[in-house]
């Protein structure tokens, strides 16, 4: 056994702990508190946490990184990274893993323990499980216009089940946006999640105004990209409603489906989230980058939903530091406790992606995926509300899992 001891020990979910110390043994946190007898390392000006949670992110996108410049509008910004991607047309060209493998390894460094991946290709399961970073990857499906979406779910989970979810990788589908997806493939995929109860799924939701447009009157710039692509259908009708209403009347949210963005949500759609257990997960970084406008943190908060961040794809964040995705998360949500938003990033992500067991919080039994912080030396540091200022890779540390072999 070997004990970690720092000025701070955060446990998550506890009163943070001063002069605190964790013990860990195999790979397990065996204990956090009480008097420990020996092989106590003095980690000294420094709290010990959780490991990050990484709710939304697209890996396979991080050869992007930088390629289109931040938007005023949402429908530019999208018309560009689609013709992006046309750049490579083979989903396992190699700078395509490359960038992916250097993504893993820049949210590792700056302390992300668990990530919840998008993926259209797959190619991110072998890299994810190369790179020995914990993994839902949700395999996404688009689809407006489409004739048979059973039988398109059918195909993606034969193809899913060619990538054996298993450990710490585990797989689901996952439909890509209310305007990227009909309500007969909504129904599919969610019969798919129903069949498998152990899946967690997630979409795009609340993200633009064109969105909300879009599905109020059956209007707008999604309407006329998607007439451009050749793939609007008279078949659709607009339901009338919010993005949260639409879903949630077709029987698609619960609490195994993660909304991502919630942008343009309203006090009505956070209670109905709340109703549903849905969680919700925030990239404000990323909102703020293709012109769609900041997400009402403060409400999210005040409504009692449940809360995760994600960075979103290097296509639009500068990085994939969740420290930095918490900072701007505080600069919107100045009244939201720091405690508050630092469990949205460990616990409350972990829980959301079905790791709870393992990740998010530091108690006994769980999974070792801490990081040690280096604070100021000053001594009346708020530890907490310092670990929302913007915490870059050079202060972070990952304590040993296995310090006895090592
Ligand atoms: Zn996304």
């Amino acid at each position: 056994m070997t004990v970690f001891k720092a000025d701070w020990v955060l446990p998550v979910g506890a009163e943070p702990i001063r002069n605190g110390w964790v013990a860990i043994e195999d790979g397990r946190v065996a204990a956090v508190s009480g008097t420990p007898t020996s092989g106590v390392i003095d980690l000294g000006r420094a709290v010990i946490l959780p490991a990050l949670v990484n709710a939304h992110t697209h890996l396979e996108l991080s050869y992007l990184r930088g390629v289109v410049p931040p938007s005023a509008r949402f429908l530019d910004w999208i018309a560009a990274i689609m013709a992006a991607r046309r750049r490579y047309a083979n989903p396992e060209d190699p700078v395509i893993l490359a960038a992916a493998r250097a993504g893993i390894e820049e949210a590792r460094a700056s302390g992300t323990g668990l990530v919840g991946d998008i993926s259209n290709t797959l190619v991110t399961v072998p890299l994810l499980r190369e790179g020995a970073m914990a993994a839902r990857v949700f395999y996404e499906l688009l689809g407006f216009n489409v004739d048979d979406p059973a039988a398109r779910a059918r195909q993606a989970r034969a193809k899913l089940n060619s990538h054996a979810s298993a450990g710490d990788i585990r797989c689901a589908l996952a439909p890509h946006a209310p305007y990227s997806v009909s309500p007969g493939l909504f129904r599919a995929i969610r019969e798919d999640i129903d069949a498998h109860p152990g899946d967690i799924s997630t979409v795009h939701l609340g993200e633009s105004p064109e969105e909300t447009s879009l599905l109020a009157h059956g209007t707008g710039p999604w309407r006329d990209l998607l007439t451009t692509l050749g793939v609007w259908t008279d078949r659709w009708k607009a339901p009338g409603v919010s993005a949260v209403e639409y879903l949630a009347d077709l029987g698609f949210l619960d609490s195994r489906v993660l909304a991502v963005h919630g942008v343009q949500f309203q006090g009505s759609d956070l209670a109905r989230l709340r109703a549903l257990g849905t969680p919700v997960v925030a990239c404000p970084r990323s909102n703020r980058y293709v012109g769609v406008g900041d997400p009402p943190l403060e409400a999210f908060y005040a409504m009692g939903v449940t809360v995760a961040f994600g960075t979103d794809s290097l296509a639009s964040v500068q990085d994939l530091n969740l420290f930095s995705e918490l900072a701007r998360a505080r600069q919107l949500a100045s009244r939201v406790p720091a405690r508050s938003l630092l469990e949205s990033a460990t616990r409350c992500g972990a829980a959301a992606l079905g790791f709870g067991n393992e990740f998010g919080t530091i108690e006994v039994g769980k999974r070792a995926a801490l990081i040690a912080v280096r604070i100021p030396a000053a001594g009346a540091v708020d530890v907490e509300e310092y670990l929302l200022s913007g915490i870059q890779p050079d202060a972070v540390m990952w304590l040993p899992k296995n310090p006895d072999t090592q």
